[in-house]
């Protein structure tokens, strides 16, 4: 219900008529597109498979649209954004909007529409293309956004990059809200961010330069959004958060100049998020805006700075409700914040708002009807927050419920306190943790010659990254198991067949060092995170990853321990069916932190800490079943990177000492990989050598070596096995192809310190390719070995 009419009907006077000059003005920065069933994904999806027309897949986006702005009205939410759903992703759509279309898709310059984004997106004329008729073009690249799990299209540059007004959706969703009676709050990212998360391969091109021309576009939507009748608009800095380069920084004056004279009338809203302001805020402050954003839930420690600098002609929006994690907000601490504002600002000078878009996290708590009541109580989704920004500003403005506050407050207590978040005996052996438990007990040169002599390698060793193909057959039993359709004991004999059948097609095609397959696993987190006491896994969490793709995050709510091995029946079983070396396959404690939600009421290095110290003792485990060599995957090192270069040092000490305490209780012997993918190295190699692992494997086909350059460079003193094979591409490469890979490698890399291995597990790929690829792959190994 309506929490302003519920006040009205207990007699207490609303904060729109009594106390007009004390509302606090409630607004929200971005609302999940997905839909709390995911009807977005179903829809895209079908529309892609040909099972939905496009008119029928813009009236599910029409739609879901629709329930958004409602549920936010009723929620309390003064100032609702629109142009913040998007059938793919925001900047992606920001490219339509400003007519950057790579050439290669032969834009003919009409309002781009679905079918043409879906191709950016996809890549068309293959798999990605429902109409066929184009000529093949490959997706735009995808990256990461910022430090979160959402993926972002590529912006494109070149010298000759022209922009103009490519498409209507901005106008069309302000019009289609106001027609529904919401006047809306239309979200762009601003044109510093799309410039700056945008990449130019021409050389010594630098796509700064291109604002001059990029401006007028941005003019032109601002003029036209205010001939619409919108009142305020958000425009979205999150490169604010960064370190800046100067001339970065000194291009956000003019540029907020241009904005500003463009459409007088309008009030601007710069929204920042995902950090601290720190060197970048007296820029923001001198920009030309009405209102600025900032989160304060990573940037509390300088509220009040910022308070005390704040001009006074800019209204202060205070992101105090966690858009990136699903804990519930303590209102005392808010309101310590917002209290702290109101005395400075005056409430008609501030705003409240969750700290970014709560596009990072699930719909809503409605649909976790299963949720362990306890637990339930102590979380917040995207629909749940919404309700706690508006609570929070009538908290802060004096008129608030009572019962609100009491109830927030017991469950904020009921969670400090709980027995099923405080283990004790957790608590013991993390504080009890020497610098010899994160040290192998042997130096590398050491472990090395032991290692040779135990496990008699040949020279180029082959294996690969764990998973095989996940087929249908494979998810869809599981399914069934899930359902209760398939027994256990028919589940498990099932993944045994599996198993066997994969040891055996290791051993027919040759490979040096076998894997299990994975084939009892769904996702490398989940697994891990079911098996550990202190995880929470939800019904209907969905968090939009990219496009149509949603992840389903466990969530860490407690201390973390292991109640009984994990993997070892798996790896044991596998092992009995062959002589040759099976590899113990784990995920490393900082992707399963960094790929779940984490409790906030201790620093994340302690929590990785006590997913360490389980992994450990699985490492030990499976060395005791007789597993010579063990994989710890890590390949979300690199992506808990901090925001800014300052912050790094500390976040890399504490995340590889938990790789290493996982890792380090082993015997000389025991051989220890690790493996990383999507990343760039070379910012971090030294950490990556300091891990220590015996072996790492890389994600490095696609650059053709490049990303080696690091290892060689560094003098990395451990052996490598770069990936040889890009997984994530169907496309087959020769055996050639990869022995002329190797052979770059074997360039400026001693040759008894690599190992031959695709790029990554093979999970998405199909069991033909698979066994052309890796046959390819001996070959490849066999003829280097022949040259050596
Ligand atoms: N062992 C995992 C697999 O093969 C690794 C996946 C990953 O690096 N993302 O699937
Ligand atoms: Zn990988």
């Amino acid at each position: 219900m309506n929490k302003k009419t519920m006040r009205y009907e207990n007699g207490v006077p609303s904060a729109n008529t009594a106390d007009v000059d004390k509302n606090i003005m409630t607004h929200n920065l971005g609302f999940p597109r997905i839909g709390e069933r995911r009807e977005l994904k179903r829809a895209t999806e079908a529309f892609w498979n040909g099972s939905l027309s496009l008119d029928e897949l813009k009236s599910a986006g029409a739609e879901l649209r629709r329930q958004h702005w409602l549920l936010q009205k009723q929620s309390g939410i003064d100032l609702i954004p629109s142009n913040d759903f998007s059938f793919y992703d925001q900047m992606l759509d920001m490219s339509c909007l400003l007519g950057n279309i790579p050439a290669r898709f032969a834009w003919d310059g009409a309002a781009v529409d679905l079918p043409l984004l879906f191709q950016i997106a996809r890549g068309s004329g293959g798999a990605g293309c429902a109409c066929g008729a184009h000529t093949p073009a490959v997706a735009s690249e995808m990256t990461k956004w910022f430090d979160t799990n959402y993926h972002y299209i590529v912006p494109e540059f070149h010298r000759a990059t022209t922009f103009q007004l490519g498409a209507m959706k901005p106008f069309d969703e302000f019009s289609e809200a106001l027609a529904l009676g919401f006047r809306t709050k239309p979200v762009l990212i601003g044109p510093l961010t799309y410039l700056y998360l945008g990449k130019s391969h021409e050389v010594g091109f630098d796509r700064l330069s291109l604002l001059d021309r990029l401006l007028p576009v941005y003019e032109e939507i601002l003029r036209r959004l205010a001939g619409l009748g919108a009142e305020w608009v958000q425009i979205d800095e999150p490169v604010l958060a960064l370190d800046l380069a100067a001339d970065w920084q000194a291009a956000f004056p003019a540029a907020f100049q241009a904005l500003r004279g463009a459409a007088p009338s309008l009030k601007l809203m710069l929204a920042t998020y995902f950090g601290e302001l720190r060197d970048n805020a007296a820029l923001a402050f001198r920009l030309p805006v009405d209102a600025l954003h900032i989160d304060l839930t990573r940037g509390g420690s300088e509220f009040d700075s910022i308070l005390d600098r704040v001009p006074e002609n800019i209204t202060l929006s205070l992101g105090v409700v966690d858009g990136r994690n699903i804990w519930k907000n303590d209102f005392e601490l808010s309101c310590a914040f917002l209290e702290k504002a109101r005395q400075k600002l005056g409430a008609a000078r501030m705003m409240v708002a969750p700290s970014c878009s709560l596009l990072h996290c699930p719909v809503s708590l409605r649909n976790e009807e299963s949720m362990d009541a306890e637990i339930r109580e102590w979380l917040a989704f995207a629909e749940e927050k919404l309700s706690e920004v508006t609570e929070l500003s009538q908290l802060a403005c004096g008129n608030g419920n009572a019962m609100a506050l009491h109830d927030n407050q017991v469950a904020i207590r009921s969670r400090l306190g709980s027995a099923r978040v405080h283990r004790p005996e957790v608590k013991r052996r993390s504080s009890a943790v020497t610098p010899d438990d994160s040290r192998r007990a042997s130096s590398y040169s050491v472990r090395r010659e032991k290692q040779r002599s135990a496990l008699r390698l040949p020279l180029f060793p082959t294996t690969t990254i764990g998973s095989f193909p996940q087929t249908s057959e494979v998810r869809s039993v599981r399914r069934r198991f899930k359902k209760g359709d398939v027994s256990e004991a028919d589940y498990i004999s099932f993944l045994k067949e599996k198993t066997a059948e994969c040891v055996r097609f290791q051993e027919e095609v040759g490979l040096d060092v076998l894997v299990h397959g994975e084939f009892e696993r769904n996702d490398m987190v989940e697994y891990f995170g079911e098996s550990l006491d202190g995880f929470l896994f939800t019904a209907n969490g969905w968090v939009q990853s990219y496009g149509s793709r949603c992840v389903k995050p466990p969530v860490i709510f407690g201390d973390v321990q292991r109640p009984r091995a994990m993997t070892v029946d798996w790896s044991t079983y596998a092992q009995s069916l062959t002589e040759r070396p099976m590899k113990g396959m784990l995920t490393g404690p900082i992707t399963i932190l960094q790929w779940s939600f984490v409790r906030d009421d201790q620093p994340r290095r302690e929590t990785a800490r006590q997913i360490a110290l389980a992994i450990r003792d699985e490492v030990q485990d499976l060395e005791r079943a007789g597993i010579r060599i063990i994989q710890i995957d890590e390949p979300a090192l690199r992506e808990g990177l901090p925001l800014r270069r300052s912050d790094w040092a500390v976040y890399l000490d504490w995340s590889s000492e938990a790789f290493r305490i996982s890792a380090s209780g082993v015997r000389d012997e025991t051989q220890i990989h690790t493996h990383m993918c999507y990343c760039e190295f070379n910012d971090i190699i030294d950490t990556i050598a300091a891990l220590d692992a015996d072996v790492i494997s890389i994600e490095t086909s696609r650059s053709s070596m490049e990303l080696l350059g690091a290892f060689v460079t560094f003098d990395y003193p451990n052996e490598i096995g770069p990936g040889v094979w890009d997984i994530h591409s169907p496309r087959v490469p020769s055996a050639e192809e990869m022995r002329s890979l190797l052979r770059k490698a074997v360039a400026v890399l001693p040759v008894d310190k690599l190992w031959v291995n695709p790029d990554c597990g093979l999970k998405t790929r199909g069991w033909p390719e698979v066994t052309i690829a890796l046959g390819h792959m001996i070959a490849a190994a066999r003829a280097l070995r022949a040259e050596f």
